[in-house]
């Protein structure tokens, strides 16, 4: 038996014994909702916070054998029916990348483990989201100075990845809260500077989406073109919301019943207003970014997920049970 065999027997064995002391007492009938994005084939610096594929790897083995995986639908009604196994978590992806098609996809099938995609619809057989277009654009610009007061939106020394990550950050940041035609125009600019070529896709297809539907994956929405809520007027915010599930539904031919926010920060990317608007176009359930577990009691509007940032598999696990453990997260 090797040192890794031996460790990540270990970690499942502590898991396991600590979760059922979880699932029995404090952390009854809870579930952990994990986000993720993307799986990258390799690890990249400027998107850290998403796994490459040999993390997704470990991570997937070890909730297939110390958690219960559920299909989101069937743990938010286990919650109401107070029925929840103990140890259960869902594993959801945001925005409708293709590499949740061809990277991700494959090994959730591998260890038999159910999945939920919320798809931004305007992105299918389209471009990139605009976020990554600025991650791309700031990776290929050559060093030096990057001046963009003319936009309002700074300057920039861009030499190694630590400048590069922080002017991403900045940028990001800067643009989220722009009008959408103001944001167009600032991330066209920067692609320019870059020579970026506006044609690349990494997001789904149709046809990717038909496969993860055929694999028993859930499709969710995430609306049309992924706005933040909070800067729309109410009629465009509901068309995103209506729109988004009305696309989603006619590739899909059935119901869509989920719903996440973009951004989905609580107060701050949608409000009350988005949250009636959710309900009344008959989502079943809603989520944000907050992060924490289901649990009985909680508006079905806005649920919290999250993901254990942490690198080891034993403190990735026993940060999920923290959360599972928690009375009010
Ligand atoms: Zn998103």
């Amino acid at each position: 038996m090797t040192a890794k065999t031996t460790h990540s027997l270990l970690t499942g064995q502590v898991l396991r014994s600590l979760g059922g002391a979880v699932g029995r007492t404090i952390g009854k009938n809870r579930v952990c909702v994990i986000t993720y994005h993307r799986v990258l084939p390799t690890p990249e610096p400027l998107l850290a916070s998403e796994p490459d594929i040999v993390k997704f790897r470990w991570q997937m083995e070890l909730l297939a054998r110390c958690f219960r995986v559920m299909p989101l639908h069937d743990a938010l009604r286990a919650v109401e029916a107070g029925k929840v196994p103990g140890r259960a978590v869902c594993i959801t992806f945001d925005d409708g990348y293709r590499s949740v098609h061809d990277l991700a996809a494959p090994i959730l099938r591998e260890f038999g483990l159910p999945a939920t995609v919320f798809v931004a619809s305007g992105y299918i057989d389209r471009g990139s989201m605009w976020n990554d277009r600025i991650i791309e654009a700031v990776r290929a610009l050559p060093a030096g100075q990057l001046d963009l007061s003319g936009m309002d939106l700074g300057t920039y020394t861009l030499g190694g990845v630590e400048d590069r990550l922080q002017a991403v950050e900045l940028l990001v940041e800067r643009s989220k809260y722009l009008p959408p035609a103001a944001r167009e125009q600032a991330i066209e600019r920067l692609e320019a500077l870059a020579g970026i070529d506006p044609e690349q896709k990494p997001m789904m297809t149709r046809d990717m989406l038909l496969g993860l539907d055929r694999q028993g994956i859930e499709i969710g929405a995430h609306t049309v073109s992924h706005p933040i809520l909070t800067s729309l007027d109410d009629d465009s915010a509901r068309h995103e919301i209506a729109e988004g599930k009305a696309q989603l539904e006619s590739i899909l031919g059935k119901p869509v019943r989920l719903f996440a926010y973009p951004n989905g920060k609580v107060g701050k990317d949608f409000d009350e207003r988005h949250v009636a608007m959710v309900r009344e176009e008959g989502f079943s359930a809603a989520f944000t970014t907050a992060i924490g577990a289901l649990a009985s009691g909680q508006d079905r509007y806005q649920l919290p997920r999250g993901r254990p940032w942490d690198e080891r598999p034993l403190m990735f696990g026993l940060r999920l049970l923290s959360w599972l453990a928690q009375k009010n997260p």
